[in-house]
């Protein structure tokens, strides 16, 4: 547990949530601020600050949870689909550094979430992908 983290506050129980699912692995609770009806985040009781510093065997573990509390919300809501958010980085919008998956559920009639995105150019796509392969 890290001292000053407000998601270890809440796995421990000193911060109050709005709980969906937990397990010795993870704790999933209602987003208080919801894009749509159902946010949730699943988050590791282990402190980790995102995706590059939890070890791959304790995300399996934790990616396996994001999938079975994803299909119950799905369930019980009745939506029509889903993303899975997981920002890294002030940059992607990550503020609480406490490594969470968000479950958005989505709805036909619901508000729309697009990434931005614009066409490629091949020739720098091409060097990029050159650039990036390993
Ligand atoms: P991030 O922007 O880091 O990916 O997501 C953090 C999320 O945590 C935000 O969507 C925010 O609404 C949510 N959040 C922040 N503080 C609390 C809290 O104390 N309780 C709950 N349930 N959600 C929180
Ligand atoms: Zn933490």
């Amino acid at each position: 547990m890290k001292n000053d983290c407000i998601f270890c506050a809440i796995a421990a129980g000193e911060i109050p949530c709005f709980k969906v699912y937990e397990d010795d692995v993870v704790l999933a609770y209602l987003d208080i601020n919801p894009c749509t009806k159902g946010h949730t985040l699943v988050i590791p009781k282990a402190h980790s600050a995102g995706l590059l510093d939890t070890p791959p065997d304790a995300l399996k573990e934790i990616v396996a949870r994001v999938q079975k509390v994803a299909a119950h919300v799905k369930e019980v809501l009745g939506c029509d689909g889903f993303n899975i958010l997981q920002n890294n980085g002030e940059a992607a919008g990550q503020s609480v550094f406490h490594l969470h998956f968000h479950i958005v559920p989505r709805y036909k009639d619901g508000p729309s979430l697009t990434f931005q995105s614009r066409k490629g150019d091949m020739a720098a796509l091409a060097a990029l992908g050159e650039r990036l392969r390993f």
